[in-house]
């Protein structure tokens, strides 16, 4: 047991703990974890149970397991195939039987272990071909004590951490086992009766036994605990936040009845209802002398603009001016086509100016004055917007388009730009479960537009087996022949060693050398320097086939695309599949998508074919939802949330009990003085995430 430093705290940096390197920091950081207590907070996802040692003689093809032997072979390579640098071993164990051992990417550990040497090793056990089993990466730990001394530090139950590259479970379960005797100073922060109401362990043994379970059930009422203060936490820290965003005054946008009858008459469509209600609360909204925060939440082609659109009118009828903030240039200047075809005919004076940096100075110089004047409107633009530092004669209304790909601070300086508070909107066309949109913005209010306009053709989804893989290219050569555009997309963007999957670089020189050298190809990913080139060529049809990474997923309309294939599509999550799919069928024509995986087995099939048969995504993300709540939820750090959270979520009802709990708190307690240890819990969530 080591002797813990008696200055150390919770609040003390993680450095205080021993044994930690300052590449260790850094990799901890990158998880968050700072403070000692951000470690003890942080709890293992999961659990591998390597059980006793074993003789070899007695393992079995794909169990988890631990074995002790003697090193009898030990040597590093390099494979033949990528040119992977590996250590290779053989161990024996006392009746003589032989494993064979090998570790990818870690070629110290040849240097760590010797022959001779007796270890003991924790891993999934494979048959070979030639009769022996295997173990990959497996555990390590050398034994020092006589012939039958166990391992101290591996095998039996050990915990999966959340890791980042070059930091193993085993390294933090050993920082976490150095500070668990501090998890008793852990101040509760839930209130005592609603930890009473709803039967969760007070906080220093849920992160105990989180930590060292020693039953399932141990660590799940661990993660129960964790998850519902996690989301108690942040629905009280928007609580705070909607009370002060309340509190600001904003300039009221009267809603009048003639300017949506004039929109609607120049708008050569019929609104869907879904549209007509989200425009209705928003309107109601803007009417009020405190800033809207609203989401608009509609999948892709669902018609968000038209939303916005109608929003800035009325913003201009009451005399104030309208911006909107893209993300990238090109979506910019089809969000200015859109609102001039929406706005311009209908209301003479209605302006509206395009802002991007790759503009002359003077076309820059213009639109500014425009703005400042209150020339102009309504002004599109991307971040040029905020980096500009454009100003407004009197800003009524600021728009986000693809909200999630904008900082929070990037949003507040756009929002900085009324004289008051600007009305404020969002919108996203990643379509987020209500349960999840409530846990994860609940200091906004919610529109969903869970409706497509009339008369669109389905995408034709369907699932292809990596050996049908050409049928899919003759599909994608077809529908070039007939004047159309492809994607192809895969999960990575180069080779990785560990994941045997399609990258996007090494996929786009295949594909151009060998499938498709008469089409003109090319290659988009995220750390591609010159993006929106690589994307107006697509958009004005000199790439035939597109070459890319998940970055495609956000909103750009290439009515002319009309294929798309998924390599990789099981690595994928629905909702981002479905995400992808959008980007075709934006035109006439019908268009077809094909998802390709690399683990063809049948659960994978079985979650690709849902992609096949939903259409709607807002159904797919809640299928998304459960289907990986009950493994790993691969999607949690996305949201920014822990898997316990998550997990949590998997309740609905949960998060409106979440809810009422903190409105009954606030009650009393409106700002949370007297229960400071909440304070301090929400103000720490509140540097942590994004949120605040
Ligand atoms: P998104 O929600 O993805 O931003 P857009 O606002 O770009 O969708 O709309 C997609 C397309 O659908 C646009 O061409 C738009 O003009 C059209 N559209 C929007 N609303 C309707 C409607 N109610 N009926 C028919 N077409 C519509
Ligand atoms: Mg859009």
């Amino acid at each position: 047991m080591l002797v813990l430093n008696d200055r150390l705290t919770l609040n003390s940096p993680v450095s205080a703990l021993p044994k930690v390197r300052p590449l260790d920091l850094k990799r901890l950081g990158a998880l968050g974890i700072k403070t000692v207590r951000d470690l003890l907070l942080h709890l293992p996802f999961g659990w591998e149970e390597f059980g006793e040692p074993k003789a070899i003689a007695d393992l079995t093809d794909g169990s988890l397991a631990t074995v002790t032997g003697t090193i009898r072979q030990i040597a590093p390579k390099i494979s033949k195939y990528k040119g992977l640098r590996l250590t290779q071993a053989v161990l024996v164990d006392g009746a003589d039987d032989e494993l064979n051992v090998v570790w990818f990417n870690q070629p110290w550990v040849a240097g760590q272990l010797h022959r001779g040497d007796r270890v003991a090793l924790a891993g999934t056990v494979k048959a070979t071909r030639y009769g022996r089993f295997e173990m990959r990466n497996p555990h390590h730990e050398k034994l020092d004590g006589g012939e039958d001394a166990g391992p101290k530090n591996i095998g039996g139950l050990m915990p999966k951490y959340h890791l980042v590259k070059g930091l193993t479970s085993k390294k933090v379960a050993a920082l976490v086992s150095a500070a668990l005797p501090l998890a008793e100073k852990l101040e509760d922060e839930l209130p005592e009766d609603v930890r009473q109401r709803h039967n969760l362990l007070p906080l220093p043994e849920a992160v105990k036994l989180g930590h060292k379970p020693e039953t399932q059930h141990d660590w799940s009422e661990a993660r129960r605990r964790m998850g519902f203060a996690e989301l108690f936490e942040l629905q009280a820290a928007f609580a705070l936040m909607r009370a002060s965003m309340a509190a600001e005054p904003a300039e009221p946008i009267p809603y009048r009845q003639p300017v949506i009858d004039t929109f609607k008459e120049g708008l050569g469509f019929e609104l869907t209802l879904a549209q007509r209600r989200s425009m209705w609360e928003a309107f109601q909204d803007m009417a009020r002398p405190t800033p809207m925060n609203r989401l608009l939440n509609g999948d892709v082609g669902s018609g968000k603009t038209a939303v916005a659109a109608a929003c800035a009118a009325m913003a201009h009828d009451a005399g104030m001016q309208a911006v909107v903030m893209a993300p990238t240039e090109i979506l910019a200047r089809q969000h200015l086509h859109k609102f001039r075809a929406y706005l311009e005919d209908s209301f003479p004076t209605l302006k509206v100016e395009l802002l991007v940096s790759s503009q002359s100075t003077a076309e820059r110089r213009r639109v500014r004055a425009s703005a400042a004047s209150g020339h102009c409107a309504l002004v599109v633009g991307t971040h040029a917007l905020i980096e500009e530092d454009v100003e407004f004669a009197s800003l009524g209304l600021a728009v986000v388009d693809e909200q999630h790909r904008f900082g929070t601070g990037q949003r507040e300086l756009l929002r900085a730009k009324g004289k008051g508070r600007p009305h404020f909107m969002a919108m996203t066309a990643t379509p987020i479960p209500r349960t999840l949109a409530l846990a994860q913005f609940g200091e906004m209010s919610v529109s969903v537009i869970d409706e497509l306009p009339p008369g669109r053709t389905p995408v034709e989804t369907e699932v292809v087996a990596p050996v049908d893989r050409d049928r899919a290219y003759e599909l994608v050569r077809n529908q070039v022949k007939l004047g159309r555009q492809a994607f192809v997309i895969c999960p990575l963007i180069e080779e990785s060693e560990k994941v045997i999957t399609r990258s996007a670089t090494a996929e786009f020189e295949r594909l151009r050398k060998e499938v498709f050298p008469d089409l003109r190809l090319d290659l988009m990913h995220g750390r591609l320097k010159d993006k929106e080139e690589v994307m107006s060529r697509f958009v004005a049809g000199q790439t035939q086939v597109l070459v890319a990474t998940a970055v495609v997923e956000v909103g750009v309309d290439v009515p002319n695309a009309t294929a798309m294939m998924v390599e990789g599509a099981d690595r994928f999550g629905l909702a981002q599949l479905h995400q992808f799919r959008g980007r075709v069928g934006r035109g006439a024509e019908v268009s077809y998508c094909l998802l390709l995986a690399d683990d063809p087995s049948e659960s994978s099939l079985k979650r690709l074919n849902l992609v096949t048969r939903i259409r709607d995504g807002f159904k797919l993300a809640e299928e998304d939802m459960r289907i990986r709540g009950m493994g790993e939820l691969l999607g949690a750090r996305q949201h920014g949330m822990s898997d316990e959270a998550m997990q949590a979520l998997q309740q609905p009802v949960l998060i409106n009990e979440i809810r009422a709990e903190v409105e009954r708190v606030r009650e009393t307690d409106p700002g949370f003085e007297r229960h400071p240890l909440l304070k301090a819990a929400i103000i720490r969530r509140l540097e942590q995430t994004s949120i605040s």
